[in-house]
């Protein structure tokens, strides 16, 4: 039997309790603040930011936003960033990617104090998390440690399988898993022998943008399999997994949609509190 892991009605769960705590929270100067920028005209990103200041003024947050031109230059970015960290009502600051291609992401992210740095994507906060010391965690990474706290799913000493080896996802994934002593493997598209590397996993991750790239032959019978990947075709959203081919096979399967998708804006969230707290406690 799989089981399917209902990421909607955890991810409500996180965002109910999030909003309880923030409703908490009484120093006007401490209420999180999510400042979200986004750059150009790109749809799909300009839909992500509608969906996450929407998410942000329900959890009873202050809703920050930024919007600039495609033609805006690097420095105007970085001013608009510079401004905002030096806020005391902004605690998160949030930086749409992805960014037109004259901009250089890396650079601009690494303006975000590390302390909002609601998306946990700055050096300082990867360095933090390589360290296994506290800081603020990429939102989908982050989301995938809940889904898996919440099913039970026991990490310790499990093999866990991170296809996927990106900034956002795939290395983060990794190294949280290893913060919580799994035994971790991670491939990428240049791993020999993808199929035997996947089928030795208890816990596969699989974070790779190929639609339907693991099927059956992939997984171990009864392995958690988490599906990351999002793809829109004429009629449907699918993942990375051949969610049909997993069925009666896996133990516990995160589907598309409803899986991941749901916890990423939740954890956002979590993030923003975190940060307030933070600020709250340091004054
Ligand atoms: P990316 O393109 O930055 O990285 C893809 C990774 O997969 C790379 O490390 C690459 O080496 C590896 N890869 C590519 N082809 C492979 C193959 N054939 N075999 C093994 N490894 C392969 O992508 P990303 O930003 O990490 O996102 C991955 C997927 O997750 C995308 O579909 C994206 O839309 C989705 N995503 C979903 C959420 C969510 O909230 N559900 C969040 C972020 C990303």
């Amino acid at each position: 039997m799989t089981t399917l892991i209902d990421g909607k009605k955890i991810a409500r769960q996180i965002r109910a309790r999030v909003a309880e705590q923030t409703a908490q929270i009484t120093t006007s100067e401490a209420v999180p603040g999510l400042a979200t920028v986004l750059v150009g005209d790109d749809a799909a990103s300009a839909v992500y930011v509608a969906a996450k200041r929407r998410a942000i003024r329900e959890a009873g947050m202050q809703d920050i936003h930024r919007r600039l031109p495609s033609s805006a230059t690097h420095s105007d970015v970085a001013r608009v960033l510079d401004e905002l960290a030096a806020r005391s009502d902004v605690t998160g600051i949030l930086l749409q990617l992805p960014l037109p291609d004259h901009l250089d992401a890396t650079a601009l992210i690494d303006r975000i104090p590390a302390g909002k740095d609601v998306d946990g994507l700055t050096t300082t906060s990867a360095g933090l998390l390589a360290r296994g010391a506290l800081g603020l965690r990429p939102c989908t990474p982050a989301g995938i440690m809940e889904l898996l706290d919440a099913e039970g799913v026991p990490l310790q000493g499990a093999h866990a399988v991170v296809v996927g080896h990106s900034a956002l996802v795939g290395r983060p994934m990794a190294r949280m898993l290893l913060e919580r002593d799994a035994t971790v493997t991670v491939a990428h598209k240049h791993t020999r022998h993808l199929t035997a590397v996947t089928r030795a996993a208890d816990i596969l991750v699989v974070a790779a943008g190929v639609p339907g790239l693991i099927g059956a032959e992939h997984v171990k019978p009864g392995a958690v399999v988490v599906d990351v990947g999002i793809h829109r075709t004429p009629t449907d959203l699918i993942g990375d997994v051949r969610a049909e081919e997993l069925s009666g096979h896996a133990g516990l399967l995160t589907p598309v949609p409803g899986g991941v998708g749901p916890m990423t804006i939740a954890m956002l969230l979590a993030n923003t509190l975190q940060a307030a707290q933070a600020t709250q406690h340091s004054t």
